[in-house]
């Protein structure tokens, strides 16, 4: 197939997913074949341990052109792995999905439909969702709060089988903040989204890559990224909480005067509780604070989000000079690693 100009390009991070990558690939191509247009796909390999990269470079040797393996020189995380495929693709309409075989390959063209009726971004929905109750409460939660603070109703940001057009994916690799996550990113740049139902199968093959302590870690990626919005409910937070304790200040006086000395004393502990609500509300907004600082100063830094250790399978016009295009990715500062 001529892939001068393809048309879609389908990105995939892979972390540790031998197991998975077999039936991955067929899946996919056999779906992309399908379409009947020009696609390509973009296998990140975000530094693993296994086999994997082995089984990209060999199925980038096998489809030159069509299948394309970027491969990280270690681990740096999901949506870094990303924007590294995304900075390798030529597709007009970009599809990202996981190489566990949750998101079925089937639905890429659903989505591309879905694009091609002009939509921005095409999120979706996982119905029905095959993880465990902890990570669909948490989900439910955090999808709660970023709709309330992004003002973009999606249901589900979790989701990562999405489709964005060129624009949007040019707008992201022009962020060039450290902690990203990708679809709240898209979405604050665009303009016409829309979200449909995919099927979401089981984890067949080895274990989710996202511990607890990761999986924190993204959702304050994903807190901080998009808004400031935390600090100002803080803010209130800490008006309502000194009015409570003013409030409840003139109340033990009043009830002094009306009662005496004696009911006062044994309010000593009262106002331990109180001392306990500020101190508890100072630590929450301290433990706030740190987190922007913390991605200020990463941010400061400015450390490449990631480094390409070589890129194969690009067609043979563009072969050559792949790797050098992954190294001018690299932002500033590269020499002192
Ligand atoms: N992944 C990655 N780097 C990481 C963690 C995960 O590239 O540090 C990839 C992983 O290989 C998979 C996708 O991101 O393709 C989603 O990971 P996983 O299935 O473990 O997450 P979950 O489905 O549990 O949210
Ligand atoms: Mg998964």
């Amino acid at each position: 197939m001529e892939n001068q100009q393809p048309k879609i390009s389908i990105v995939i991070p892979v972390f540790n997913e031998a197991a998975n990558l077999g039936e991955l690939l067929v899946r996919c191509v056999k779906t992309c074949d399908g379409m009947e247009r020009a696609y390509e796909i973009i296998l990140v390999d975000d530094g693993s341990s296994d086999g994997s990269r082995d089984i990209i470079e060999a199925a980038s040797d096998q489809y030159p052109g069509v299948i394309i393996g970027v491969l990280l020189n270690r681990n740096y995380g999901q949506h870094s792995a990303i924007m590294a495929g995304f900075a390798q693709t030529r597709g007009e309409i970009i599809v990202t999905l996981d190489a566990d075989l949750q998101n079925p390959p089937e639905e890429i063209p659903k989505l591309v439909n879905k694009a091609d009726e002009g939509f921005d971004v095409v999120g979706s929905v996982r119905v029905p969702r095959q993880d465990t109750l902890f990570r669909r409460v948490g989900s439910r939660m955090v999808n709660k709060v970023v709709q309330m603070s992004t003002g973009v109703a999606m249901q589900d940001y979790g989701c990562m089988l999405r489709a964005y057009r060129r624009h949007i994916v040019t707008a992201m690799m022009q962020c060039s903040e450290r902690s990203t996550f990708i679809p709240v990113l898209a979405n604050t740049f665009a303009r016409r989204t829309t979200e449909i139902e995919v099927a979401h199968a089981q984890r067949t093959a080895g274990d989710s890559k996202y511990s607890v302590w990761k999986l924190i870690n993204l959702q304050f990626d994903l807190l901080t990224g998009m808004t400031t919005f935390p600090l100002r409910i803080l803010n209130v937070l800490g008006c309502i909480v000194s009015l409570f304790g003013v409030g409840f200040g003139l109340f033990l006086f009043i009830m002094r005067l009306i009662y005496g000395a004696e009911w006062a004393a044994s309010g000593v502990f009262t106002l331990f509780a109180i001392l306990f609500i500020f101190i508890g509300a100072q630590f929450l907004a301290m433990g706030l604070l740190g987190e922007y600082i913390g991605r200020i100063y990463s941010d400061v830094r400015a450390r490449p989000r990631y480094f390409i250790e070589k890129i194969v399978g690009k067609s043979q016009l563009t072969g050559k000079q792949g790797t050098d295009d992954g190294r001018h990715q690299r932002h500033r500062s590269s020499t002192g690693f």
